[in-house]
């Protein structure tokens, strides 16, 4: 007689309770989690399967179950938990775990798990931006050389077109093409349960992209939804203001870089488009970076200030999320810093800060596949890989 044996993946199991799910163990299977959850549809409950699942150590059913993504974080499922299992918690866990193993070198992922690795995705970027200073600096005979007319130019040392440009580049397309093939692996693990959760009809890939990237990214409008709990965060400011305010910043720089590069790069081509840097402060490209940096600071506080409000009791934020918020905070006051050292001629802080500018954005750039920024586009994946088949949400 055939047996099914379940299988317990034991490094799944405890990579899960490093990420955050270690209550999971207290969950004696009411089901109270699946009925507060406001996103989960009747038909296709959730947290309960995956608090069931991870108890088990059932690494491959988490690995290929859509609903993990779907989960808003909200805390609703914490809040109304009878025993503590913190569901919530379990699911941002299991996400984690599964986004930090999808793409190769896993490695990666590894040494973003823990605070262990932060000496080497530090050290990585420092060394490469140290080399490439002191080499610079030789050229240029000395460590912080100012232009002709006495002004600062980083590009003196950190000069755009045999350096930043080119390592930024290659740094920035190579992690998008990992986030794609990690998309596309998530995609495939999705079909055997897709094909199961079918309840309407399949719907064409792009208008469910559109309602998407509209509804979900845009303006966060799922937020709505799924408000915080009675006990999670109560005070804290609103997710879907700080979410909303974030994706237009990354929308504004992303926009104000690539108009740079284009100004810079198109410009050796058709000179009437050429753009000059460091930009005139009145220069309206300038204006707008000033406005997208002034958005992501605001943005960054409303988030942090609500990670720092959560009732640690039913929701706890992880090691990535901190790593994300450290990492950008970095970014976002480096690049206001070393705008500011600038202007105010302070030549030796100026630099300095500015090499640490470019050693976080690295950072951010590099080990994206990895950090819970990708995980927006995983969960973009997952969103739409439900419209498609059928499920509103
Ligand atoms: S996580 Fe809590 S609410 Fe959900 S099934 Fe387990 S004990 Fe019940
Ligand atoms: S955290 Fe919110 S969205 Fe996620 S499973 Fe719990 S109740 Fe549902």
């Amino acid at each position: 007689m055939a047996q099914n044996a379940l299988k317990p993946d034991i490094a799944f199991a405890r990579k899960l309770q490093e990420a955050g799910g270690d209550s999971l163990k207290k969950c004696y299977q009411c089901a109270t989690c699946a009925v507060a959850c406001p996103l989960a549809p009747a038909g296709a409950p959730y947290p309960r399967k995956e608090m069931v699942w991870a108890s088990w150590g059932l690494g491959d059913k988490l690995r290929s179950d859509v609903d993990i993504w779907l989960c808003h974080n909200c805390g609703n499922c914490s809040d109304l938990c009878p025993r503590g299992a913190n569901p919530a918690d379990v699911m941002s866990a299991a996400r984690t775990v599964v986004y930090q193993d999808l793409v190769e070198p896993k490695k990666v992922g590894e040494l973003m798990a823990s605070p262990k690795g932060l000496k080497w995705l530090i050290g990585i970027p420092a060394a490469l931006w140290a080399f490439i200073w002191v080499i610079m600096a030789v050229c240029a005979g000395g460590f912080f050389p100012r232009a002709e007319d006495g002004s600062i130019v980083f590009g003196k040392i950190f000069y755009g077109d045999y350096t930043i440009d080119p390592i930024f580049m290659i740094t920035f397309f190579a992690a998008v093409i990992l986030i794609i093939r990690g998309a596309m692996k998530l995609w495939k693990s999705f079909q055997p349960e897709g094909k199961l959760l079918v309840i309407g009809k399949k719907r064409p890939w792009w208008h469910c992209a559109w309602d998407v990237l509209w509804e979900e990214i845009i303006f966060a409008s799922r937020f709505d939804e799924c408000e915080d709990g009675p006990k999670t965060g109560k005070a804290a400011p609103g997710r879907r203001v700080s979410h909303t305010v974030l994706v237009w910043a990354f929308c504004i720089l992303a926009f104000v870089t690539a108009v740079v590069a284009l100004g810079h790069w198109g410009g050796k081509i058709f000179p009437m488009i050429e753009i000059h840097t460091p930009m005139r402060q009145t220069f309206p490209v300038k204006i707008l970076a000033n406005i997208g940096a002034l958005m992501l600071v605001i943005g960054l506080g409303m988030l942090t200030a609500r990670r720092l409000m959560l009732n640690k009791k039913t929701q706890r934020s992880s090691w990535s999320d901190w790593y994300l918020l450290g990492v950008i905070w970095t970014v976002a006051v480096t690049g206001i810093f070393s705008q500011i050292f600038r202007l105010a001629d302070c030549v030796h802080l100026a630099f300095l800060v500015y090499y640490l500018h470019l050693v976080a954005v690295w950072m951010l750039f590099a080990y994206l596949p990895w950090s819970k920024l990708a995980h927006a586009v995983y969960r973009f994946t997952a969103l739409l890989y439900v419209r498609m088949y059928g499920r509103s949400k």
